[in-house]
Parts: C-alpha cells; structure tokens; sequence
C-alpha cells in the first residue's frame, strides 16, 4: 500500500532496467512490513543534474547511483552545508545520495562495503590485512575497491591494467600502498597476493575473463570476481577447478545494497528474506 507517509527511494542509472536493486529493496520492504517504496530511474545520459536538481529539498529520500552517472552523484556534493563521505572521496565516485529536506545532499559509497560483505561471507579465513590484494582493471570499480581495501587494513593494493596510466592515477590520488602495474608485470603483482579481484568488465555475458598468470598465484589465494553475469564467470571457473577459493559478484550487489537501505528506510534489512535467491532467480528468467 501506498500512504500519505510513503518513503521513496531509487537507482538512477543508464540503462537501468536490468537493474536488480529495485528486487532487493521492493523484498526487504515488504518484509520488514515498511511504508516504503523503491523505483529506477533512467534520466537521458546528459541530464542527470537537472534530474537531481528536481530532488534536491528532500523530494525522495535518496538514491542508488550506477553507471554512468556515479562520478556525476558525487559532484552533487558541492554546497558548503553538503557531506561526502570519506570513502566516496578517495573512491572519486558515490553510489548513494541522501538527500536532506534542508536542501543539503549526503553522497557515500557503499561498494566498497559490499566488495568486504562479499569476502566476509563466501572466504570467511580469508585475512585480507595479511597480504597484497591484486585488483584487474583501473575504472570505477577498482578505484573504490582499492579505497576500501586500503581502509580496512591491506598492507598493498597492486592495479594491473591494460591502460597504465589510469592505474597510476589511481595509485597518485590514493597513496604508496597502491600500486600500478601494466599486464606484461602482472607476474610480479601476482606473486604473494591473498586475493586477486578481477574489476574489468571481462567476462560480462560470458566470454573470456582476464588473463592470469598462474605460475606466480599463491596456492590459498581466493579469486574474486565483480562482474555477477554469469555468476560463476570464466575467470572464477579457472579458478575452482585449480582449487583456489572463489567469491561471485552478486554478494557484492546485495552487500552495497544493506547500507544503502538503512541510509534510506532508517532500520536494516530483515535477515528473513533470501534476496540472492530471488536475484539468481531474476538474472535466470531474463
Ligand atoms: P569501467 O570504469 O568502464 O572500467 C572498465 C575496466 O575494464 C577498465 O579498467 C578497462 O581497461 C577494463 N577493460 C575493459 N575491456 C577490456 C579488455 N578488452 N581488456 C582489458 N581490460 C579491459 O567499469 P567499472 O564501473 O569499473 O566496472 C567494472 C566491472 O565491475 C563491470 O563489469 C561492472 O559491472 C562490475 N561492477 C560490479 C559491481 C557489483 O556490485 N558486483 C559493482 C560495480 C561494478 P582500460 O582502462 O584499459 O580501458
């Protein structure tokens, strides 16, 4: 039931219809019994400032941001009363804004936070402060999750990308533990690493993954790989069938979500609903 009361709350992106996010919310609303709702939003690729202007004053209570406009959702944030969040700073990026009835915004980034769920649940040994994290890729998604990995604790985050100087950008705005390697050094930012994150868009739809240069993996290094489509990608199945732990993206997804939903509804999602389970059963349908 929609109320007089009602709190609204999206996903801006574009595309965004494939988005799984308003399942995970719309679940965790209607079995917390909440007076709450969760929609998308697809402004036109050039109009995500106008969009957000609409909103500033408190017209939702906030918002999911995906690509393309996540660098667009932090530069939200430019009034003197607005708050960024450490983590959407060094990430250069923010997928959640709140916006305040006074008319101030609120950006964070919780990716980072779901990349850590993700780890946390499916290689829970895993002791990512113990060794160097491998990060494939230099985009969004691997700027946050060096920001994250480097504040929860990893002693170095080693990028490897195609492009180099997007890697070394990264590593001048977030410090000496990242470092920046290009693919023909990737054995040397191989050798040692607890965890090796593949944040390229490789393997999305299921084709081919990153290369990986196995001879330099650790035996007990855990793969982890961002993209949930497939949800066992090429680069995770290399890795099982050479008996490495393995961590899917889709605990990621659901774990930038939690935040995001208590930012926006005031109370945590119930633990009672199986909203992996509903989204496997989504991305299998379509
Ligand atoms: P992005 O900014 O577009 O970055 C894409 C990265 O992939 C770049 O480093 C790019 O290298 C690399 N790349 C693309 N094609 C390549 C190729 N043929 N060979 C080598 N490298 C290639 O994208 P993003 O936002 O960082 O997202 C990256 C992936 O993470 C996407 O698949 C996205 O869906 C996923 N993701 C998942 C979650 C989740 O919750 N599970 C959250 C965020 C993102 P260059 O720099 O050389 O172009």
């Amino acid at each position: 039931m929609i109320s007089g009361q009602t709190r609204v709350a999206g996903v801006v992106g574009w595309p965004v219809r494939h988005s799984l996010s308003p399942l995970i919310h719309n679940h965790w609303l209607q079995a917390g019994g909440l007076d709450g709702v969760y929609v998308a939003f697809s402004p036109p690729q050039d109009g995500f400032s106008a969009f957000a202007a609409g909103l500033r004053g408190g017209a939702i209570c906030g918002l999911n941001v995906t690509l393309p406009f996540k660098e667009q959702a932090l530069a939200l944030a430019n009034g003197a009363a607005d708050q960024v969040s450490d983590l959407a700073r060094l990430a250069g990026a923010a997928n959640l804004v709140l916006f305040h009835a006074d008319g101030t915004v609120r950006v964070d980034n919780t990716d980072g936070e779901g990349l850590l769920f993700a780890f946390a649940r499916q290689a829970p040994s895993l002791n990512l402060s113990a060794a160097p994290v491998v990060i494939l890729g230099a985009g969004g998604a691997a700027r946050g999750a060096a920001a994250a990995l480097i504040l929860a604790g990893v002693p170095r985050v080693h990028l490897v990308n195609r492009t180099l100087d997007k890697a070394l950008s990264i590593a001048s705005a977030l410090g000496p533990k990242v470092q920046a390697f290009e693919p023909s050094q990737a054995e040397a930012a191989f050798e040692g690493a607890g965890a090796i994150i593949n944040a390229t868009s490789l393997g999305l739809g299921g084709g081919d993954g990153p290369k990986v240069p196995w001879q330099a993996v650790s035996p007990d290094a855990v793969f982890m790989d961002m993209v949930y489509k497939p949800l066992e990608t090429e680069f995770l199945a290399q890795a099982r069938l050479r008996g490495h732990g393995i961590v899917d993206g889709l605990d990621m997804l659901v774990g930038q979500a939690r935040p995001s939903f208590e930012a926006f509804y005031g109370v945590p999602p119930p633990a009672t609903v199986d909203v992996r389970g509903l989204a496997l059963a989504q991305m299998t349908a379509t």
